[in-house]
């Protein structure tokens, strides 16, 4: 009908943005040593750093705040929790934790022993964490469609079912204690996974005998594409999409800072008692009490509200479509970026949008500075200076797979105009492409160094 999407919401309390300019942020970078996550959030403009707990929470969610009990053993909160979960995936047993990682160091702490291997689409990096941890394998299986960055395939992050297979064959059912699926697959640009694609893991799970959990934290922006794209599901509720898709597994692990739209939490669940008890022993250890986990009565208050909210198909509709709006205009210019976008993130492709900086210059880095530079948003790196490290016999940079910068749009948070905003920061620095710099690295740790690397760009200065 009309072609606007609104906001489906209106907005109670605001948060000022200090406005900042070019001057000042030339400074400004020069002092974060050139890196985004060494920047204080008050100069920043639009945050896109991460859509993980910086979403905006509604009044519902801060009215259960208020409500939160907070009792050790047996809280209400707890139940509300327990129930609102268990409604929308369909799992038995819920354990809260503080967040995502830890649901994840439990599930493995359990299930797996030195030497297994987990297969999963693509491992987030605190998944393939945990299960390294372990001493164990983490195997990423992204379809092959990934590869091609600007074709139009639906479900880019399907899992190469027949590399499951042959993971099956070469380790043994032994070594393989149970199959991941990731939705939507974040460390493979945030696309979906189609309901076809689920329901063949699961069918090579079960001829296995193993068990299929999902990394649900965007289970429900996967369940909104699958009702856009894939055939058979459009007049399929998001709820029942859902509940199909959780009906095919064991179990889930979740970081609530996503779907469930909290600034802090996340669960594990799964349907086996035995399991679940386990579980429970871990977590009483390192989280807390099995009615709270890691988290305040409050905060499993809005998680358990939150949990509904973000499966709402009017929210959906408003986040996906404002997505793609985003990419859409930048492709229209000609930016490249991973096409088509997915539910929570625009990625940049910054080996075509900066094609004169080799990996080893961090590409990624210029944009993400640039971009910053030119209107104070926020990016992040998603490439060598992220996956990279030095050789240790030459010290020249091995370089990542792909050079991307990640847009990360946070939930609620920022309307349409911040949005035409990002556009046009981005298609200026696009424009001035040429003129971006290589940087070099001077100063970072041996493991996460993306987090406080210190940088210099290689001859002119960025902000020139
Ligand atoms: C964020 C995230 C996690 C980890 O959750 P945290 O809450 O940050 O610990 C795990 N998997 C995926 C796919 C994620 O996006």
């Amino acid at each position: 009908m009309f072609k606007t999407v609104i906001e489906p919401f209106r907005i109670k309390v605001v948060e000022q943005i200090r406005m900042t300019t070019p001057e000042q942020r030339t400074a400004l970078l020069a002092q974060a040593g050139y890196n985004t996550f060494s920047l204080r959030s008050e100069d920043v403009m639009i945050d896109l750093l991460t859509d993980s707990g910086t979403g905006a929470m509604s009044a519902e969610q801060w009215a259960g705040i208020m409500r939160g009990d907070e009792s050790y053993a047996g809280s209400p909160s707890f139940y509300r929790f327990q129930d609102s979960i268990r409604q929308v995936m369909g799992f038995e047993h819920v354990i809260p934790t503080h967040q995502g990682r830890a649901a994840e160091r439990i599930l493995f702490g359990v299930t797996c022993a030195e030497c297994d291997v987990v297969p999963n689409n693509s491992h987030f990096d605190t998944t393939r964490a945990n299960i390294e941890y372990r001493g164990a394998t983490a195997l990423d299986l992204p379809c092959a469609e990934l590869a091609d960055m600007s074709s139009d395939y639906p479900f880019k992050g399907n899992m190469d079912v027949e590399a499951l297979r042959t993971a099956f064959a070469t380790y043994g059912a032994d070594r393989i204690p149970l199959v991941m699926l990731t939705v939507t697959n974040n460390s493979g640009g945030g696309q979906p996974v189609s309901m076809a694609n689920a329901r063949e893991v699961a069918a090579v799970c079960r001829e296995f005998g193993k068990p299929l959990y999902l990394d649900a934290c965007r289970i429900a922006e996967n369940a909104y594409l699958i009702k856009q794209r894939e055939p058979g599901y459009a007049e399929k509720s998001v709820r029942e999409i859902v509940r199909e898709m959780c009906d095919l597994a064991e179990g889930c692990t979740m970081s609530a800072k996503k779907d469930a739209i909290v600034n802090m939490g996340g669960f594990l669940a799964t349907r086996d008692s035995e399991l679940a008890r386990q579980e429970r022993v871990l977590l009483i250890l390192t989280e807390g009490f099995p009615t709270y986990g890691g988290l305040s009565g409050r905060d499993l208050e809005a998680l358990a509200i939150g949990m509904q909210e973000g499966v709402d198909e009017d929210y959906l509709n408003y986040r996906i479509t404002s997505t793609h709006y985003v990419g859409r205009h930048l492709r229209e210019n000609g930016v490249p970026l991973l096409w088509p976008t997915g539910g929570h993130a625009i990625y940049l492709d910054a080996k075509r949008f900066a094609a004169h900086i080799p990996p080893q210059r961090l590409p990624g880095v210029s944009i993400a500075n640039a971009l910053y530079h030119a209107g104070g948003v926020r990016a992040c790196e998603i490439g060598t200076l992220m996956f990279g490290h030095p050789d240790p016999a030459t010290g020249e940079e091995t370089v990542a797979a792909r050079e991307l910068v990640r847009l990360a749009i946070p939930r609620r948070t920022y309307t349409q105009s911040h949005m035409d905003y990002v556009i046009e920061v981005v298609l200026k620095v696009w424009e001035e492409r040429a003129s971006l710099p290589g940087y070099r690295i001077v100063e970072q740790a041996h493991y996460l160094r993306h987090f406080s690397a210190r940088l210099e760009p290689i001859g002119q200065s960025p902000t020139a």
